[in-house]
Formats: C-alpha cells, sequence, structure tokens
C-alpha cells in the first residue's frame, strides 16, 4: 500500500495547506477520516470518531503552558471501553424485549450503548410513517440526510420511493417506515455484521410492536438480515417469503433499493412489478 505520508517538498507541507486539504475533502463529501494502522475500537472511548470537518476546523486559541511538574499528572479515570459483542446483543435482547411500546423501544435504542456507529451519527433515526399501518417497509441504514433530519428515507433515495409510493396511491400517512441500523455508518458505508447484529433484537421488537399486516425488505441488506437469504437480492427480489415476527408469519416482498434505482434506473422497471404485487396483496387482505 502506498503511504499517505506528505513529503516535506508537497506543495500541503504546512499546516495551512493540510488544513485546506481537508477542507476540500469535507467540501466533497468525505466524513471520516482513517489511517492505514488497524484500531480495537472497543478499547476506545466513547468519544466520536475524528471526522474531516473537525480535522478541518481552525485551531483552538493557545492555552497558557502549564505549570512544570516533577511528578506525572494523574490520569482522568477511564470512561467505560464500548461493549464487546456478546455483552452487546444480550443487552440489545434484553433492552427490546422489555419495550411494551414503540415509544418504549425508541427510549431503550437511545439508552443502548451496545452499537459502535450511535457515537459518529448525529442522532438516532427510529421511525417515519403511521405506527400500526398494515405495510411496513425496512431499509437499511440512514445517510446523511436522515441523520440530519432524523427520519428514514429523506434524501434522494426516499424522495423516489416517495414517488413509488405515489403511483401506487400510497404516502407516508399509510404506511410505516424503519431501516434495520438507526444509526447512520461514517461515510455511508454499509454497516458492519456486528453493528447488525447489535441492532437486530430492536428491529425485530419494532416490527412485532408495528404489527405490519406486510412487510417489505428494501434491499439486500434488509432483506438478507431479516429473511436469512442465502441467495441475493437479484434472485430474491419479487418472490414473498415468511418473516418469522414470535411465531406470526408476516408475509414479506423483497425489493431492490431506492439508491440503487438511482443509479439503475433500467431496474425501475422490476421494481415496479414488485410493488403492483404488494398492491395486489394488499388489495386481497382488505386494505387498498
Ligand atoms: N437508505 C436506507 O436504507 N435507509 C434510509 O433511511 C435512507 C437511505
Amino acid at each position: 500500500m502506498q503511504s499517505a505520508g506528505i513529503a516535506s517538498s508537497s506543495p500541503f507541507a504546512t499546516v495551512d495547506r493540510l488544513a485546506e486539504l481537508l477542507r476540500w475533502y469535507a467540501d466533497m463529501g468525505a466524513d471520516a477520516a482513517l489511517d492505514e494502522a488497524p484500531h480495537n475500537r472497543f478499547e476506545e472511548a466513547d468519544a466520536p470518531p475524528p471526522t474531516f470537518a473537525r480535522l478541518a476546523a481552525p485551531p483552538p486559541a493557545q492555552a497558557a503552558p502549564a505549570p512544570q511538574r516533577d511528578f506525572p499528572a494523574p490520569r482522568p479515570p477511564a470512561r467505560p471501553a464500548a461493549m464487546a459483542p456478546s455483552a452487546a446483543a444480550v443487552s440489545a435482547k434484553a433492552l427490546a424485549s422489555a419495550a411494551r411500546t414503540l415509544d418504549e423501544l425508541r427510549a431503550a435504542l437511545e439508552a443502548f450503548d451496545g452499537c459502535a456507529l450511535k457515537p459518529g451519527a448525529t442522532q438516532l433515526v427510529f421511525e417515519d410513517g403511521a405506527r400500526g399501518a398494515p405495510l411496513m417497509l425496512v431499509g437499511e441504514a440512514p445517510g446523511a440526510d436522515e441523520d440530519r433530519i432524523g427520519k428514514p428515507f429523506v434524501g434522494r433515495a426516499g424522495q423516489l420511493l416517495d414517488r413509488m409510493l405515489a403511483a401506487c396511491r400510497l404516502d407516508r400517512t399509510q404506511v410505516y417506515i424503519a431501516n434495520i441500523v438507526p444509526w447512520r455508518p461514517p461515510g455511508n458505508r454499509a454497516p458492519t455484521p456486528q453493528e447488525t447484529a447489535a441492532c437486530l433484537p430492536f428491529v425485530q421488537r419494532q416490527i412485532e410492536l408495528a404489527a405490519p399486516k406486510l412487510l417489505v425488505c428494501l434491499g439486500g441488506s434488509s432483506a438478507s438480515t431479516l429473511l436469512n437469504l442465502s441467495e441475493g437480492i437479484m434472485r430474491a427480489r419479487g418472490q414473498w417469503r415468511d418473516y418469522d415476527c414470535n411465531g406470526r408469519i408476516i408475509k414479506t416482498m423483497p425489493m431492490l433499493h431506492p439508491a440503487y434505482l438511482l443509479r439503475q434506473p433500467l431496474q425501475k422497471r422490476q421494481a415496479w412489478r414488485d410493488w403492483r404485487e404488494v398492491m395486489r396483496a394488499m388489495g386481497a387482505m382488505g386494505e387498498t
């Protein structure tokens, strides 16, 4: 791998130039500062990871120099490390199953520290739409717009989702929307299996409490997480599956993710076919 070091002869050798470069990265949408050395995030304190925006910010005013000491300064008390995955899973299951309402579930998530995504996100992105709606849509994870606004599917993919719902004569007052993971992964990367596993009991309980008649999994990550699919979304889409909601079976349609459809507009034809099938099933249940 090439070293990212900057030679002293480089045009970026001065602090001002480096800050300018970081600001440019931040403006271009890069929002996580990574380096080549691996880090054990479980041993880190719960401070959010460094971001380009913060690194590029002007340095704080210089504090007065600390007085000379002839003994080591006392170390601040160690902050608790983030939870190990097994402890997070136990805590998530206990918290999620204790929640008797969607409001209690949201509060439980606000109190849950077992997902490494939480410290780096602006806020929890829990739900949108109508609780108790017959149709529930589950996406993958919030993006930058969702993280800013606090609701799922409000960015470009969400606008396409709204247009697809409108084509089915539906809007957000008639569906309930959530994500597998309720905190934004940095840089819009996919959630890791550990992050997904830590959040899974919460979305499972969210589905149970919302009690929809039909589910739609938006994208391969949602479908494979909820349905344990062995095949990819391109094969699985368009075919009804059973989601086992604590013993109650909910018919579930895996579909292509709206963000994918923005990149591959020709695939909208398949998505339209799948939406029509969902509308047909809603009609058969007397829900349209
Ligand atoms: N993509 C998702 O999967 N969920 C959102 O909320 C936004 C984009």
